[in-house]
C-alpha cells in the first residue's frame, strides 16, 4: 500500500512539473503590432527628453530596441512598408509595389486594395470595397490563424484601409478603418463580414471624433519649450485650407467645413488618440486575449504622417503630435496590462517608412535637394521617344518611378524591347534630379547584394514592375515645396525604429543592422508557428528570451 501511495506521489510530482513547464512556454495570450506612419527613427532620440516614462520609454527601457533597423527597398511607401512589416519579404516577392500602381495587364492605375467585387459594409459609399486580394503571400496574422486551425482572432485597426487591411492578411477576422467622408465612420468590407459587430456600432454611435474637433488644437506644452523644432511661422510647413500662418493654435472648429468636415481629425495627433480609443474597444468588444489560443491586434497610427506630409520633420506640430502620441501610448499600454494582464502580451513597434528633410528647408542651408518633377519627366520621355523612334507612342506610363514601354507600339515598328529600355536608362539619366537608372533585363540577370542596387531589386516585381526604374537624387522628393514625404531608397525613409516588448523578450538594445523584414520571423518563432510563405528575412535571436 505504502508502495502504491510513493508510486503516485512520483507521478503526481512529474504530472504537475511537466504542467508547470508548459506554463512558462506559455504562449502570449495576444499579440499587439503597432505601426507608426512616417516615424523616423530620429523621432525616438529627438524629443528623447520630452517623452514620459510609460510610453516609448516603456519599450526602450524593459523590452528590446534595434537602433539600426531599415527598410532594404524602394518605394517606402505605406502599403509597401505595412506589408514588409508583417510578411516577413519585400515587394519584389510580395507584390504590393505601391500605394497605388500602373497595373500593365490592366492597363490603369490602380489602389492596392481596391476589390469591387466586395460591397462596403457600415456605409453606402464605396469606401469600403477592399480586400487584400493583391498580396501574393502571407503575413505572419494568417500563419498564426493557420497554425491554430483558424482559432484566435485577428485584427486591423487604422485610419487608413491599407494599414489595417494588409497587416492582417487574407484570413483575418476583421479590418476596420476610416471612412474618407464628412462622417469619417469606422467601416469594413463585405470580405470579412456583413454587418458591423454592435461594438463598432456603438463606438460610431458614441461620435467619437465630436469632442476632438470642437476645441483648437493648441500645443500640449507651452509653446516655448518646443526647442527640438525651428519657428512655428516657417514657409516650409504647410497650411490647412483657410488658414493664413502655419501656427498654433489651429482653430479646428472654424477649418473644419474646408477640410473634409470631422476627417481633419486624422491630420491632427487626436487621430491618433481616436485609432487608440478604437483599439481598446476592439480588445473589449472581441475580449482579445481572454481565451488559449493567442489573438492578435494589429493598429497602425495613421496622423503622424497626415501631419508629417503637411508640415515636414522640423516643425512644432510634429514634435506636438509625437508628445500626444507618447501619451496615447502610455494609456493604452496601461490598458493593456489591466485588460490582458503584464506578461501576457507580447507587443513591437515599428515605422511603414521614415520621411525626407524638406527640400526647401536643406536648399536654404546650401543642401543639395532638387525637387523631381513627375510632369516633366513624363514630357522629357516624350522628347526622347519622338527623337529616337518618331512616335510618341512608346512610353505607356511613367508610374512609381518606373517606365512601362507600350509592347504593342514596339512590335508594330518592329523595335527590340531591351534595346529601346536601355535607350530609356541611357537618356534619362540627362534628367536633372535622376540619380541612377536601371534596364528589368539587368535588374533580373544580375544579383545585386549591397547599397541603392539591392534596395531597387528588392522593389522590381517581375510580373508588375515596368521596363526602366528611375531612382531620383538623394533629398529629393516628388512634391510641393512646403512639406514633404518619403519613397526613396535612402536612409531618411528607410531607417525607422523596431522595439519589442512583453512576453517572450529579452531586455536590450542592439546597434547591430536589421531588417523591417526580420520581424515577421522572429514574431513567427516566439509563438512557435510557421514562417509566412514568402519570408525572406531572418530571426533576430537575441530578440527573444
Ligand atoms: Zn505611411
Ligand atoms: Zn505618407
Amino acid at each position: 500500500m505504502k508502495k502504491y501511495s510513493l508510486l503516485f506521489l512520483v507521478v503526481s510530482i512529474l504530472f504537475f512539473s511537466c504542467q508547470q513547464t508548459e506554463t512558462k512556454a506559455t504562449k502570449p495570450k495576444l499579440v499587439v503590432g503597432i505601426v507608426i506612419d512616417q516615424m523616423r527613427y530620429d523621432y525616438l532620440t529627438k524629443y528623447a527628453d520630452r517623452y514620459g516614462e510609460d510610453g516609448f520609454n516603456r519599450l526602450l527601457e524593459d523590452g528590446y530596441s534595434l537602433t539600426n533597423a531599415h527598410f532594404n527597398y524602394m518605394g517606402t511607401y505605406t502599403a509597401v512598408g505595412h506589408t514588409s512589416v508583417y510578411t516577413g519579404t519585400t515587394p519584389n516577392h510580395h507584390g504590393i509595389i505601391g500605394n497605388n500602381w500602373y497595373d500593365k495587364y490592366l492597363k490603369k492605375s490602380i489602389y492596392c486594395v481596391t476589390d469591387t467585387s466586395y460591397t462596403s459594409v457600415g456605409t453606402d459609399s464605396k469606401h469600403g470595397q477592399k480586400s487584400p486580394y493583391r498580396l501574393f503571400t502571407t503575413t505572419i496574422t494568417d500563419q498564426l490563424r493557420l497554425a491554430q486551425n483558424m482559432n484566435g482572432k485577428t485584427i486591423g485597426i487604422a485610419i487608413k484601409d491599407r494599414s489595417s487591411i494588409l497587416p492582417v492578411g487574407h484570413s483575418a477576422t476583421a479590418a476596420y478603418w476610416m471612412e474618407s467622408s464628412k462622417e469619417s465612420k469606422v467601416i469594413t468590407s463585405s470580405y470579412y463580414m456583413k454587418d458591423l459587430p454592435s461594438w463598432v456600432k456603438e463606438f460610431n454611435d458614441s461620435d467619437p471624433i465630436a469632442k476632438y474637433v470642437s476645441k483648437p488644437w493648441e500645443t500640449l506644452y507651452d509653446i516655448s519649450t518646443y526647442t527640438s523644432s525651428l519657428n512655428d511661422n516657417s514657409i516650409f510647413e504647410g497650411k490647412f485650407r483657410g488658414e493664413e500662418t502655419p501656427t498654433f493654435p489651429h482653430d479646428l472648429p472654424k477649418l473644419m467645413d474646408a477640410n473634409g468636415g470631422k476627417g481633419i481629425v486624422k491630420s491632427t495627433p487626436f487621430g491618433n488618440s481616436l485609432t487608440a480609443e478604437l483599439a481598446k474597444a476592439a480588445i473589449k468588444g472581441e475580449s482579445l486575449g481572454k481565451t488559449n489560443y493567442t489573438d492578435f491586434l494589429a493598429v497602425s497610427f495613421s496622423s503622424t504622417d497626415y501631419v508629417g506630409h503637411k508640415y515636414g520633420p522640423n516643425a512644432i506640430e510634429t514634435e506636438d503630435t509625437y508628445l500626444r502620441l507618447d501619451k496615447d501610448l502610455a494609456d493604452f499600454f496601461q490598458f493593456l496590462d489591466k485588460e490582458v494582464g503584464k506578461g501576457n502580451y507580447t507587443l513591437f513597434l515599428t515605422a511603414d517608412h521614415g520621411a525626407a528633410q524638406v527640400p526647401a528647408y536643406l536648399q536654404s542651408l546650401k543642401i543639395p535637394a532638387p525637387y523631381f518633377s513627375s510632369r516633366n519627366f513624363r514630357s522629357f520621355l516624350t522628347e526622347v521617344s519622338k527623337s529616337y523612334f518618331k512616335s510618341e507612342k512608346i512610353v505607356e506610363a511613367f508610374s512609381n518611378n518606373q517606365i512601362f514601354l507600350n509592347k504593342e507600339t514596339l512590335k508594330q515598328l518592329n523595335l527590340n524591347e531591351e534595346m529601346v529600355a536601355d535607350i530609356f536608362a541611357k537618356e534619362a539619366l540627362k534628367f536633372k534630379g535622376v540619380y541612377k537608372t536601371m534596364t528589368a533585363k539587368t535588374l533580373q540577370t544580375t544579383n545585386f547584394t549591397s547599397g541603392v542596387f539591392e534596395k531597387i531589386q528588392n522593389a522590381y516585381n517581375q510580373k508588375l514592375s515596368g521596363d526602366v526604374v528611375i531612382l531620383p537624387d538623394p533629398a529629393s522628393i516628388s512634391h510641393g515645396r512646403t512639406g514633404t514625404t518619403h519613397g526613396s531608397a535612402y536612409s531618411y525613409d528607410t531607417h525607422i525604429p523596431i522595439l519589442f516588448y512583453g512576453a517572450g523578450i529579452q531586455q536590450g538594445k542592439s546597434h547591430k543592422k536589421y531588417g523591417v523584414r526580420d520581424i515577421a520571423p522572429t514574431l513567427a518563432t516566439l509563438l512557435g508557428v510557421e514562417f509566412p510563405n514568402g519570408t525572406t528575412g531572418d530571426v533576430i535571436s537575441e530578440v527573444l528570451k
